[in-house]
């Protein structure tokens, strides 16, 4: 288990030489499982009690141990707006960890945060960002950054 400050080496198990670039079209937050009618984008415990706390307890649901934004009457993420954009970021200027990741996901196994990319969430949705923008070699710091607030929000849950 990583604890905090300890150095967060992320590795990744794909080609870094990949190039990926959010084109914010909105189509991660458009995707629901239908039948469970959740946005399949995991949130932290500690995510859970920042969005209690900012009075959006109706808009994330509990199943079994695990929580998630549940779809609205239109069958996307409640906080997506017209425009296609994040309305909490909007608002608060915070994103869930796992809607900032996507199409990449992170994971601890002994001690390192491994990062893959959901290969095929990313293919239901259309993620159009690879190809663009810089490789993830050229972005490792950014995912290193999200690996130790990640573990902050573990800790936290912690105390
Ligand atoms: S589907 Fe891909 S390109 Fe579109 S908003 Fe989500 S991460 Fe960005
Ligand atoms: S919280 Fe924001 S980024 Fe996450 S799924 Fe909803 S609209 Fe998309």
């Amino acid at each position: 288990m990583v604890t905090i400050g300890e150095p967060h080496i992320v590795m990744p198990m794909f080609d870094t030489r990949l190039r990926f670039e959010c084109q914010k079209c909105g189509a991660c937050c458009s995707f629901s499982l239908k039948r469970l009618k959740i946005v399949p984008l995991e949130l932290y415990p500690a995510e859970v009690a920042r969005l209690s706390r900012l009075g959006y307890s109706s808009e994330f649901r509990r199943i079994r141990n695990r929580f998630f934004l549940n779809m609205d009457g239109r069958g996307v993420c409640p906080f997506l707006t017209r425009d296609r954009l994040c309305g909490l970021r909007l608002e608060t200027g915070w994103t869930p960890i796992n809607c900032r990741l996507f199409p990449f996901t992170l994971y601890t196994r002994d001690g390192i945060h491994v990062l893959t990319v959901n290969w095929e969430y990313a293919a239901r949705v259309g993620c159009r960002g690879f190809g663009h923008g810089p490789t993830i070699a050229e972005r490792i710091s950014e995912y290193e950054k999200i690996a130790w607030e990640i573990d902050r929000l573990i800790e936290a849950m912690r105390l």
